[in-house]
């Protein structure tokens, strides 16, 4: 076991630590309408009477793409360099009856992935700062 100690890459975006993590959205308690991450206005209805609700940890996978350069910062919070910068996945996963998160897809090959594939939440180590581990979500493909 590490013993580096683990903080998430913002505050509020999920359950950590959690041996179950989940993906904290908001819901609206007018329309039914989901955000992620939390709103406090409802982008359905404008109304704001969005509730804090605990996203589904699966889904299917709507879409998927590379990121094959360094994002600019903010929000993406990597490497600082290109030098440093390893390409990643990126992809849209449709929770059920909920909505489509935008996630980075881990343990995974570009070939292998189709729609529909069966995903999975993970966290996973993003970067180190001294003996801090950030940790940021991730969706995997269910093993099965
Ligand atoms: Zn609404």
């Amino acid at each position: 076991m590490s013993t580096l100690e683990q903080v998430p890459i913002a505050e509020g975006l999920f359950t950590w630590p959690a041996e179950q993590p989940q993906l904290i959205g908001s819901r609206c308690s007018s329309c039914g309408a989901h955000t992620f991450p939390r709103q406090k206005g409802c982008p359905r209805c404008s109304r704001t009477e969005m509730e804090e609700t605990l996203l589904a940890s699966r889904g299917t996978l709507w879409t998927w793409t590379t990121q094959g350069f360094r994002p600019k910062s903010p929000p993406y919070g990597g490497p600082e360099t290109e030098e440093t910068f390893t390409p990643f996945l990126l992809g849209y996963v449709e929770l059920p009856g909920q909505l489509k998160v935008e996630t980075r897809l881990v343990d995974v090959e570009i070939e292998q992935l189709r729609l529909g594939l069966a995903m999975e939440l993970v966290i996973v180590p993003f970067r180190r700062e001294g003996d801090t581990e950030v940790v940021a979500f991730a969706f995997r493909p269910v093993a099965d």
